[in-house]
């Protein structure tokens, strides 16, 4: 008898299946949405997500609504096999119901030359430079002569309006109506979400999905190099590609996306400097951030090196930013309310390193990070927001605390000039949040960061009496709301 493949909600794509006959099962399991509160346009992705690849696969696939997995797959009475889970509780709960597990999908390499690559070259912490530079050659991307690309029209950073096109939109249909009404129903029956239900913003399906990818490269690419590390409060996405969720529901394929950006600057589309950041996440982070969740045994969580163990307050983890006067944390966590996502600057500097100044604890903020962004996925979360914004994992791979001043986030962003606060002042009623818990960050972690040459330096710089200082206003600032 053959087996069913199961296709999980993050391999929904076509590069999941391999011939055209195959019988699919999709699993739509409520315990999933019960484990913590989970934002609802996430929510309602997932399931719409699942639900078209449902309807694309008419009669091959069996859709089972269960309240868990083991009583879905109780239902089934075939032998099911299904490509390696994303999670280590999906990779245990697979060996425990006897599933036939294939070898990962959708990244370029695999886990055993990722190991011989990192047994070879460890010496010290892994660096996602010198993985990049290998996975370059390894699978011959941006090799060989560049396209001539013609000039571009300059802008102001942020100035003007929005920096690009804005992507296609989408267009609901029957099946997101009926995912609203449903999700509607069981608010009623008490699953919690967090964040605003709003139209359908990211792709559900390949086509979407493909759609938004060649929009992104022919329009948005050669302006993402520009503006990759910048925050501006009138113009969310930027140049950015928003596809993070289409890669992490398995709809688009990397490799695809990397060959599209390469071709891109062979023919003259884009610069190398637009089209390498776009690749080196895809190519780099992406896949280093997946094969350090499955290289390191133990995972992430439980690191702390810089023992932070306050709990995220609630005007946080409820996405309330109208409670927050902080002109920057209050776009992006109003961007998280509102669209399930924020840039990756904004996830770094504005939260993380909010975060990390104040001592939240790194698993906490991971969940929340999972729960709230529509791209979150336990390897993702756990590796960049324990391993690497938090630095609670220092050791196993290279990374420095993402831990900066206002003063750093005003270069970086046009928010600070419509802030109540002054990002240059340390102490008083318009001391920036973001500079008085730098220097406060600094003085409570003095010991731990001498070895870092960064922060060292900073540390020499400040006054030892304007550091207590500081640390005092804002230690009596913690726990007492939002900024
Ligand atoms: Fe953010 Fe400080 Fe700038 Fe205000 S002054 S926008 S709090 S960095």
């Amino acid at each position: 008898m053959s087996s069913r493949r199961w296709l999980l909600a993050d391999q929904l794509g076509p590069h999941f299946l391999d011939d055209g006959a195959q019988p699919v099962l999709l699993v739509e399991a409520r315990e999933v949405f019960r484990q913590r509160p989970m934002h609802r346009q996430k929510a309602h992705l997932v399931l719409s997500a699942l639900r078209h690849r449902a309807a694309e696969l008419g009669d091959r696939a069996l859709l089972v609504r269960a309240g868990t997995f083991r009583e879905a797959l109780a239902r089934v009475d075939e032998p099911v096999e299904v490509c390696h889970p994303p999670s280590r509780a999906g990779l245990a709960f697979a060996r425990s119901a006897g599933l036939t597990i294939l070898p990962p999908r959708g990244f370029l390499t695999s886990p055993e030359a990722f190991a011989a690559w990192a047994d070879a070259y460890r010496r010290g912490p892994l660096r996602v430079g010198d993985f990049y530079r290998w996975a370059r050659r390894e699978h011959g991307v941006l090799e060989g002569p560049p396209g001539r690309v013609p000039r571009r029209p300059r802008r102001s950073d942020g100035a003007g309006g929005a920096v690009a096109p804005a992507p296609p939109p989408i267009v609901e249909d029957e099946i997101d109506a009926q995912v609203r009404d449903e999700l509607d129903r069981w608010e009623k029956e008490g699953v919690r979400f967090v964040g605003r239900d709003g139209p359908r913003r990211y792709p559900a399906t390949y086509a979407e999905a493909d759609a938004r990818l060649r929009h992104f490269v022919r329009h948005r690419l050669p302006d993402h190099g520009r503006y990759q590390e910048v925050m501006s409060v009138g113009d969310p996405l930027l140049a950015h590609s928003v596809l993070s969720s289409s890669f992490n529901l398995g709809l688009l394929d990397p490799a695809e996306a990397i060959r599209a950006a390469e071709d891109a600057w062979r023919n003259g589309v884009a610069s190398l400097s637009a089209v390498e950041p776009f690749i080196r996440g895809l190519l780099g982070w992406r896949e280093f951030l997946w094969q350090l969740y499955w290289y390191f045994e133990p995972g992430f969580r439980g690191a702390n090196w810089l023992a932070a163990t306050e709990p995220l307050p609630d005007w946080f983890a409820d996405l309330d930013a109208d409670a927050v006067e902080a002109r920057c944390l209050a776009d992006v966590l109003g961007g998280v309310r509102d669209r399930a996502w924020a840039h990756h600057a904004q996830r770094l500097l504005v939260l993380g390193n909010y975060a990390l100044q104040r001592g939240w604890s790194p698993t906490e903020l991971a969940d929340w990070f999972k729960g709230c962004f529509v791209d979150g996925a336990d390897w993702v979360m756990n590796a960049t927001v324990i391993g690497m914004s938090q630095y609670a994992d220092l050791g196993r791979i290279d990374t420095r605390p993402y831990a900066v001043d206002g003063r750093y986030i005003d270069e970086l962003s046009d928010y600070c000039g419509t802030c109540r606060y002054q990002p240059d002042v340390v102490l008083g009623d318009v001391a920036c949040p973001y500079t008085g818990g730098f220097d406060a960050f600094l003085h409570r972690n003095r010991g731990r960061l001498a070895g870092d040459p960064r922060l060292a330096a900073e540390l020499d710089e400040r006054d030892d009496l304007q550091v207590r200082e500081a640390v005092l206003a804002q230690e009596d600032k913690r726990g007492a709301g939002p900024p």
